[in-house]
């Protein structure tokens, strides 16, 4: 068997590459053993910049930098392609064109995994970007037709400001928790049957041991997804 190399763009933020990296690498050893890792290509930019453009609408230019980012991660050698944010696949059209190699779009992975569950209505815990607009949300309805909530406008601003001002620099605070669970038991009395954790730094605050809601953690399921098409014949 041929190992095959991932292409992660990461850094956005760090925090969460950390994850991803020993997701990655965890997944390959669990199957492989020994000494085995991940052969990855690790592209990580500087998320100041990403974080500005989103902020002002400035789409395009991300793209610019991640379409660089993919084409360099290609020309190093990866097999196949991860945008290692839930926010930033808003432009994963584009970077998918950009280069040869397939993508693995995180809300594939993680819809897949939903229907495999069963789960027909589910609660989405993000960015505003990713609450709000359709290029993730409508994807997971669409091609899979689960029923997507999102929480309410106050609600989704505590969840925004709080991926932004403290899980991306690395805080983790009490209070904080208690919000997003609160916010995760009112998707629960709302109908939703699980929550997706759509934000790839959210399960640095909240983890499956601290509600009986089923959480569903994207960066662990892309990383997962990641492993069997490095190990097996999808990409
Ligand atoms: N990592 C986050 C996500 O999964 C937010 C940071 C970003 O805007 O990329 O959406």
């Amino acid at each position: 068997m041929t190992m095959k190399t991932i292409g992660l763009l990461g850094g956005m933020s760090w925090e969460s590459t950390v994850s991803y990296y020993r997701a990655l690498n965890e997944g390959v050893k669990a199957a492989l053993g020994g000494l085995h890792s991940a052969k990855l290509c690790l592209y990580s930019v500087d998320f100041a910049e990403i974080e500005r453009l989103q902020h002002v609408g400035d789409w395009d230019a991300t793209a610019e930098i991640l379409c660089r980012a993919a084409r360099s991660v290609e020309a190093g050698g990866a097999d196949f392609l991860m945008i290692g944010t839930n926010t930033m696949h808003k432009v994963a059209p584009q970077v998918a064109e950009a280069v040869s190699i397939p993508l693995l779009h995180i809300a594939d992975a993680t819809a897949q995994r939903l229907a495999g569950d069963g789960i027909r209505r589910v609660g989405l815990l993000g960015t505003r970007f990713t609450m709000e607009q359709d290029f993730y949300k409508g994807r997971i309805a669409g091609a899979y037709d689960i029923e997507v909530l999102i929480p309410d406008e106050a609600q989704r601003d505590l969840v925004h400001e709080v991926i932004y001002t403290e899980l991306c620099l690395g805080q983790v605070q009490e209070t904080s928790r208690q919000r997003y669970l609160e916010i995760i038991a009112s998707l629960r009395d709302r109908g939703a049957q699980a929550v997706i954790l759509g934000c790839t730094e959210i399960a640095l605050l909240v983890q499956q041991c601290h509600t009986a809601v089923p959480l569903y953690d994207t960066t662990a399921i892309h990383a997962e997804e990641a492993v069997k098409w490095a190990l097996g014949d999808q990409a």
